[in-house]
């Protein structure tokens, strides 16, 4: 495997991580998962656009220019002849002596490199069921930090019950999953938990709402009560891994009619339209 580092391709055996490196001690950096279809890297733009915000919310100056970072991610698509699959990138705050408080001079630490899979197209075509938990995480979900202990925790206790995912509650209202956006759907009107600072703002939930205006579907970015989501006709959840994942049961609750629903059925055609017909941008 080749994995980029700062602004350098290396082989997997020569990368080097400090154990004082501020990821590895406070998980303080960022980072994201792109998808990678057929060799070409979907919606990269918005990705690195997200990395540089969650980097500015942090205080982290990215060690180069988007434009570099897009090549360099390209560079690592090539360099290890991905067809299928993702990259996954990070940037920690670099390496220091341990304490709470950093130097402004620290140089970050930028690493990308691939990750095997596939589309899950049987949970796609069959649907999934997803358990609640109380959202505990903290209120700055919009940065997609590597302090991912509370979400790790709920998508185990899922994974351990045979459920496919676990969607948060936050004051009675559904915030997202702890790796998905969550959408629900009532007499044709699709919802969704606003952009917020207690959601990060999944590049695949804007591609679905920019779906939907481009179909004239109604829908609206508004959250909706635990019992909302339960008396939904359709409900799905969405992530740069599972597209437009069909869920059916909700904490053993079966939704609407026990079926993958109709409009999450083409809301995820359209979306495999667009993968195939990617914008100029
Ligand atoms: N919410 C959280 C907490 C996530 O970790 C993810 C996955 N990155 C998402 C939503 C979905 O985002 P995206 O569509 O960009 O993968």
């Amino acid at each position: 495997m080749r994995v980029l580092v700062n602004n350098e391709i290396v082989h997997r055996e020569d990368v080097r991580i400090d154990f004082e490196d501020r990821g590895y001690q406070f998980g303080d950096g960022i980072y994201e998962v792109v998808r990678v279809y057929e060799g070409e890297a979907y919606e990269l733009n918005e990705h690195i656009h997200r990395f540089y915000r969650s980097a500015k919310e942090i205080g982290i100056t990215p060690p180069q220019s988007k434009n570099e970072m897009k090549s360099n991610i390209e560079d690592v698509i090539t360099e290890n002849k991905l067809l299928e699959g993702g990259i996954y990138f990070q940037m920690t705050r670099g390496v220091a002596p341990r304490k709470h408080q950093y130097e402004k001079e620290i140089e970050p630490k930028l690493i990308a490199y691939p990750l095997y899979f596939t589309r899950p197209e049987k949970q796609q075509n069959e649907g999934v069921s997803v358990l609640t938990a109380d959202d505990l995480r903290w209120h700055r979900c919009d940065i997609k930090s590597l302090n991912l202990l509370y979400n790790i925790m709920m998508k185990q206790k899922a994974h351990d019950s045979g459920s496919f995912e676990t969607i948060f509650i936050r004051d009675e209202l559904v915030t997202e999953g702890t790796s998905t956006n969550v959408f629900m759907i009532k007499d044709n009107v699709i919802s969704t938990h606003p952009a917020d600072n207690n959601i990060l703002n999944g590049i695949t939930r804007m591609k679905v709402l920019h779906l939907l205006n481009e179909e004239h579907i109604p829908y609206e970015e508004k959250s909706f009560t635990k019992q909302e989501l339960l008396d939904a006709d359709e409900v799905f959840i969405t992530s740069t891994t599972s597209e437009v994942m069909p869920v059916l049961k909700v904490d053993e609750q079966v939704i609407g009619n026990g079926l993958p629903g109709i409009l999450t059925k083409r809301l995820h055609s359209l979306f495999l339209h667009d993968i195939k017909s990617p914008e100029i941008v």
